[in-house]
């Protein structure tokens, strides 16, 4: 008996629909979800399994619902005169978002972003029966903020999507863009700064904003900069109400005690795990520079990643290099593909390789 999905009593709306979809393979130069190439150290690792160990002796209760120790080591951080009661944790910042659309999206609501972008804002959107409106971004990956505010005006979106720096593109978004993005806004405006940490020069944070907005919500996460993907560990930063909000629809006891105490043991260990990030800023900025001196299109980056093109046939470039040993993302805009920055190792085989399947 053949039994599938159409068989089931799925929601209507979710029918059809593709899943999250990152390749995750077995190569030896994995370039593809953004994640930092430096595993922990094994003195990091030891302090790391202690700090479980110590947890493990308590597992039979509970964890600390509201992981009170790690907001206020998020918070101290951040900077920014953050607390605690500004600060939010959950496992990983997809989570964080899913929680955020259940208390502010929903059903009859509608939430907003600027594509190409993150795919799992209008994922997780969707699934929690959030209307998705995508507007598109300008030839140069930019937010048309003209455009945004009329997009806002007649959809009326609950949550807007900001991603700063972009993904895949790596654009980031001016605080002025942001700013008059948020006086229309009727709703919470989201600004996903996964990537915030490799940031160039200049380039800002919203956090200096939550002061004065307090409909800005800032989400962050362990897993790109901080080295920490497997942990699973994201947050927010946003004012203290938001926070309260976030209280009615999270799950009870939602981050483990496990979770926790790595995160908490990682934060007291920042200087290490944050140690690469000015290497990879500099082998991106390099990467850039060498892609476009071999007559590739590049958007300017402020991430761990780079979009570059422009192919013809970008599904025949990826299983090429692929066929190589080399996992870079079919993702973004037709023709472009993007490479996550490795170690200078890695940076060297995918250069090579590129020249080799395109013929450069
Ligand atoms: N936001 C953006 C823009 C991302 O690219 C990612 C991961 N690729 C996330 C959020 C989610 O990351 P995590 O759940 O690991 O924190």
């Amino acid at each position: 008996m053949s039994f599938t999905l159409n068989d089931l009593p799925l929601r209507d709306d979710l029918r059809g629909r593709s899943p999250y979809g990152a390749p995750q393979m077995d190569v030896p130069v994995v370039l593809n979800t953004n994640e930092n190439p430096h595993a922990p150290s094994p003195a990091l690792a030891a302090a790391l399994a202690a700090a479980v160990a110590d947890t493990a002796l308590g597992l039979n209760r509970y964890p600390d619902r509201d992981a009170v120790r790690l907001r206020e080591d998020l918070a101290a951080y951040l900077e920014h005169g953050l607390t605690a009661a500004n600060v939010w944790a959950a496992n990983g910042s997809n989570e964080i978002l899913q929680q955020l659309l259940q208390a502010f999206g929903g059903p009859g609501r509608t939430a907003m972003g600027f594509e190409p972008s993150y795919s799992m804002h209008p994922i997780i959107s969707r699934g929690t029966g959030t209307a998705w409106v995508s507007v598109p971004r300008d030839a140069d990956f930019r937010i048309d903020v003209d455009a945004a505010l009329t997009a806002v005006a007649e959809h009326e979106p609950s949550v807007i999507f900001l991603t700063s720096p972009n993904n895949p593109t790596g654009t980031a978004l001016e605080l002025d863009a942001i700013q008059r993005i948020v006086r229309a806004a009727p709703g919470v405006v989201v600004v996903d700064e996964a990537y915030a940490e490799f940031r160039r020069e200049g380039s800002p944070s919203a956090l200096t904003l939550l002061a004065e907005h307090p409909r800005v919500i800032v989400s962050r996460t362990m897993s790109k900069a901080f080295a920490l993907a497997g942990a699973r560990v994201g947050y927010l930063a946003a004012h203290t109400a938001v926070v309260d909000a976030l209280q009615l629809v999270r799950l009870p006891y939602h981050l483990s005690a496990v979770t926790q105490a790595v995160a908490v043991t990682a934060l007291a260990h920042a200087d290490e795990l944050l140690g690469a990030v000015d290497d990879l800023r500099a082998e991106r900025d390099a990467l850039v520079d060498w892609l476009r001196a071999h007559g590739f299109a590049v958007a300017d980056s402020d991430a761990n990643f780079v979009l570059f093109g422009e192919f013809e046939d970008r599904t025949r470039v990826w299983r090429d290099m692929l066929d190589h040993q080399v996992l870079i993302r079919e993702v973004g805009p037709p023709g472009w593909l993007r490479v996550t920055v490795g170690t200078p190792e890695e940076m060297a085989v995918f250069r090579d390789t590129l020249l080799r399947v395109t013929g450069g």
